[in-house]
Order: structure tokens, then sequence, then C-alpha cells
């Protein structure tokens, strides 16, 4: 069964690494889809900081890549051994190449049903809290399973991802966010998303950051660092680490962290993770279970999603510009042209 669908459709891509410049917005055919797979008509499309990892060649693509790791739509054609999906049915989905009208999806993908009741609004907020909200429940449970009462440092904390860890962390686990982030503006968010002890990055010096940590955890320190930032952060995140600690670096907005010698674990004998939203989410079952838990904590009011901006597909290079150049705080969304 099938609407009609054209034969090609917008997208956003690029053939080289490189700045922002190397992107395209422009014709690229519609996918054919197999037996197995159901094809989507996206209509928002979340914007995630890991684009710009692909863009620069941080992590590794072929070219063309179209970018684009989630999204929300409708089915519109469906392979002819798929029995969970029909057309029409509305959804939210993580996939590669969604930064596009139309993506191919296999049917056992990474899928949830939004229900026919659901309207633009809904559309529009499940596209911008999939991917985020998945990998900051991911972090809260299981990478670091967060504990009543604990210290919790978290970097780049007005960011998409840095918002629902500051919510998560004080109201469902009720644990202390220490909230670094580069302006004050974005310390007041971070502080009125459960941010305890604001730090600010840019009028700080380590030491003094150090020093108040220090103070804030009576000497303690933290149990654990939530560390997106990589490169920069990666001493302060160490340093800030209390006795049995744990780093858990999960990104890498200013650079990849450099190797370095494990030895400096010993001395409080510190534990160092590098989680991936994937590690936690590839059976099924994880899946359907962190994201029920995911919208049922937005449907319930426990956890709000911050939308910084709704920008059309055709704009990707400036929303990822502001992006990367530190302008936002919380998500940033693509509304896809029908
Ligand atoms: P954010 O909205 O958090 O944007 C990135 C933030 O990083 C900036 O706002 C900025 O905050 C901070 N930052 C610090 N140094 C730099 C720099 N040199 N250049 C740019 N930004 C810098 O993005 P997302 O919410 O999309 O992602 C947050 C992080 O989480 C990313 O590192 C991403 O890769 C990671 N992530 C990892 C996943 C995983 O599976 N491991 C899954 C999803 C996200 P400030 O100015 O306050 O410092």
């Amino acid at each position: 069964a099938s609407t009609s669908i054209p034969s090609t459709q917008k997208v956003v891509l690029f053939n080289k690494n490189g700045g922002p410049e190397v992107l395209e917005y422009t014709d690229f055919a519609v996918p054919e889809i197999s037996d197995s797979e159901v094809l989507i008509k996206n209509r928002y499309a979340g914007i995630n900081f890991v684009e710009s990892y692909f863009r620069i060649g941080l992590y590794p693509s072929k070219f063309p890549h179209v970018l684009g790791r989630e999204a929300t739509g409708a089915v519109v054609k469906v392979g002819k051994n798929v029995k969970n999906l029909s057309v029409g049915d509305k959804v939210a989905y993580l996939s590669g190449g969604t930064f596009a009208q139309y993506t191919k999806f296999p049917a056992d993908g990474q899928l949830i049903k939004l229900g026919a009741k659901a309207d633009d609004e809904k559309l529009k907020l499940y596209a911008a809290s999939l991917l985020q909200g998945l990998t900051a429940l991911a972090l809260v449970d299981e990478a670091y399973p967060v504990k009543a009462g604990d210290y919790i440092l978290v970097t780049a904390a007005a960011g998409g991802v840095g918002l629902i860890l500051d919510q998560l962390i004080s109201k469902d686990k009720k644990a202390h966010v220490i909230a670094v982030a580069s302006t004050d503006e974005k310390l007041a968010k971070a502080k009125a998303n459960g941010a305890e002890l604001l730090l600010n990055s840019k009028k700080l010096s380590q030491d003094e950051i150090l020093a108040k940590i220090n103070e804030f955890t009576k000497g303690k320190g933290v149990a654990a660092s939530f560390d997106s930032v990589g490169k920069d952060t990666l001493d302060l995140s160490l340093a800030a680490l209390g006795r049995n600690g744990i780093l858990l670096s999960f990104g890498n907005a200013s650079g990849a962290v450099p190797p370095f010698s494990i030895r400096r674990l010993a001395a409080k004998n510190l534990k160092i993770a590098r989680p991936s939203l994937n590690g936690f989410i590839e059976e099924p079952e994880e899946f359907q279970y962190y994201s029920h838990r995911l919208f049922d904590l937005i449907d319930n009011k426990q956890l709000n999603i911050d939308l910084h901006k709704v920008y059309p597909l055709s704009e990707y290079r400036t929303a990822t510009e502001d992006l990367e150049g530190r302008k936002t705080t919380g998500k940033l969304v693509l509304e896809i042209p029908n």
C-alpha cells in the first residue's frame, strides 16, 4: 500500500568532511524500500551535536552522508512482509538519514507508535526529546545509577542533554547537580532545571571551580562527573571526583579526549566509562523500556523539554552554527517541508 510518493526529495547532506560550508541542501532520490522496510515521511527531525562529529570527520562516514539521527512523521509505504506498521501510523524513531523528507526504516528498528491522536505539537515534542532523553535516562539509570544525596558534576549543563540531566538527577534521583556552563544565562537555565551549584567556566579558573566544588561537597568531591565536553573538561572532571568516583565521558564537544595514563585513576580509586546510547538500547526490550519511561515522564509533566528553536530543514547550516558556536540552550529541531 502507498500514497503518492515523489521520486526525489530535499535532504541535507555532505560529500566531504569540513566545516558548515560543506553542507548541502539538495535534491536526492527517495529511497526504495525492501519487503521488510517501511518509508517514513518526516515532519520534524531533532538536531544533535553528533551530526557535527560526522561532518568534521571525528566519526567516520560514507559519502554522500545524509545527516540526522532521529525524527517523527508518518509511515507512507510498507514492505510486504511488514506486520507491525501500517500506512498512516504516526511514529517517533531513531535512524540515520532523517534530515530528509523521506527516510527508509527497518520494520524491527527503534520506533515508537504515537497513536492517531498525535498532533503537530506532539510530533515536535517527541522529535525534540527522543535521542537526548534516552541518552540522559540511560546515563543516570545505568552508566552511573545515581543515588539520592549524591553530588554530580554536569558539564554543558544548559545544553540539550544537559537540561534533561539536570532535571533527572535533581528531581527523579534526588541528588545534587553541580552545573558547569559558559555564561550566566545558561547557568540560570540550569538552575531552573534543578542545578544547585552554578559554575561559570569562562569567569572562574579551574582551581576556583574545584575550590567551590570542594566547599559545596564538604570535602567529599563528586560521586560522578557527567562530561560531554571532552578535551577541555577532562582534567576538571577527574579532579572533581571524590574517592571511588566515576567519570562518564559521553561526548567531545570541545574535541576528543587525548590518550592519558590510567595511573591517573589510582590515587582516588577512580573508574572511567565511555558510554554510548546504542549500547543501552540495542535489544528491543531495552529500547521499549527506556522510551516508555521517557514518554511517561514527559506526559506526566515530570520532565520538561526545553525547545531552543525550530529551524526549517533548509536552514540546518545556521542551526548547527548556532549549536557549535555555543549560542544555544536546550534542543534544536528541524521542520521538514511538506
Ligand atoms: P549541547 O546542546 O549540549 O551543545 C554542546 C555544548 O557543549 C555547548 O552548548 C557548550 O556549552 C558545550 N561546549 C563546551 N566546549 C565547546 C566547544 N569547544 N564547542 C562547542 N560546544 C562546546 O549538545 P547536545 O545536547 O546535542 O549534546 C551534548 C553532548 O552529549 C555532546 O557532546 C554529544 O556528543 C553528547 N551525546 C552523546 C551521546 C552518547 O550516546 N554518548 C548521545 C547524545 C549526546 P557551554 O557553552 O555551556 O560550555
